[in-house]
């Protein structure tokens, strides 16, 4: 087994090897079906590991798959960090694993949940609205979503090459992913309600992180930033001492508070700032560990292609599937150099966590 072996083909794969390994290391597993079922009729779960060893108090939280397709590379990840521990012995500190946390999006191959919402839009705080859209959103809507199949004879890069003449590439990229409430059918969409993950969460995570003190919420994502490299991307305001952890474990380097430059953009409901508000631990240091793939515009032709694919293609159809393939490579490239260089990045942030995690108790 090498660095390569831990992505897996496929959701149902990913999830079987999953929960085999996690079950084979004595950790429990809990299984959540959640709605619809997958291209081949497999169901659709969300699976949450929890180690039965380490110190309660501390824990490392390991998130995959909130942006469906994200899901190749987080499982893998995941896996990959089991079957270490399997080899090296278990953690000094208690783990929890979500796994597939939109399965929709990981078994269909795409970004958004069964209704077409980016969940880490949909994570609004009491007092927000699901409601709005940034105005040059609306005026490119039919150019982001047009109602029809994907088809590789448009001339898509003229188009945004042109769009980003105009308005330029940082306030284009604000308003195309900041989420927007008003188009459903439509690219980070955000929803009309709170997800039901959103309630899976509240319900059991109070029950997984009962005892714990400190915790390192890794949710793990792909397609920003430059190709290999990792960013930890804050979305909510730092306190002095998460701010002081990230810099002495991590470096100075690696985490991005300000959303509005680097590689992140300011989005709306995201998971993060969620997962913080609820007060789950009285330390609780989310990050949005966001690995580099392809270039932003064409990720946004490939998401923009799917999802054409999704509201105007029969599933089977060529085209739908060629979307899909190019959207799984996009989030998970095949490249081989990439994928050693990501799982080892990887282990990297979880060994600076833990080191982090067991000096400053
Ligand atoms: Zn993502």
């Amino acid at each position: 087994m090498n660095d390569q072996d831990v992505f897996s083909p496929d959701y149902a794969t990913a999830r079987t090897r999953f929960c085999d390994l996690a079950s084979k290391l004595g950790w429990q597993v809990e299984s959540f079906p959640r709605e619809g079922t997958g291209p081949q009729g497999e169901p659709l779960v969300t699976d949450a590991a929890c180690s039965s060893e380490g110190d309660p108090a501390k824990v490392l939280v390991v998130s995959s798959a909130v942006h469906g397709v994200e899901g190749f590379f987080g499982s893998a990840v995941q896996w990959a960090l089991l079957r270490r521990w399997q080899k090296e012995g278990p953690l000094p500190i208690k783990c929890l694993f979500l796994h597939g946390i939109n399965p929709f999006g990981f078994a269909w191959r795409r970004r958004f949940d069964e209704n077409n919402v980016d969940l880490n839009r949909n994570f609004l705080l009491p007092g927000e609205t699901f409601a709005g859209a940034p105005e040059t959103y609306a005026k490119l809507d039919e150019f982001l979503n047009p109602h029809r199949p994907p088809s590789s004879w448009e001339p898509f890069m003229a188009k945004a090459a042109w769009l980003i003449v105009r308005y330029g590439m940082t306030a284009l990229r604000q308003a195309i992913a900041t989420g927007q409430y008003e188009f459903p059918q439509g690219l980070f969409f955000g929803g009309s309600r709170p997800s039901p993950l959103q309630s899976l969460l509240a319900e059991n995570v109070p029950r997984w992180l009962q005892g714990s003190e400190d915790v390192v919420h890794f949710d793990l994502h792909t397609g920003l930033g430059p190709k290999g490299t990792c960013k930890l991307l804050i979305d909510y305001p730092l306190n002095d001492r998460q701010r002081t952890s990230l810099a002495k474990w991590f470096g100075e380097e690696t985490f991005e508070e300000s959303q509005t430059s680097g590689i992140a953009y300011e989005a709306r409901g995201g998971l993060g700032r969620w997962c913080v508000a609820q007060q789950w631990a009285p330390n609780y240091l989310y990050t949005c560990a966001e690995f580099g793939t392809y270039g932003s515009v064409t990720m946004l032709k490939g998401l923009r292609a799917e999802n054409q694919a999704q509201h105007w293609c029969p599933p089977k159809d060529p085209r739908a599937i060629a979307a899909k393939d190019q959207l799984a490579e996009l989030f998970c490239p095949r490249d081989s150099v990439w994928r050693s260089q990501v799982i080892q990045r990887s282990y990297e942030l979880v060994d600076q966590a833990v080191a982090g995690l067991l000096a400053d108790a």
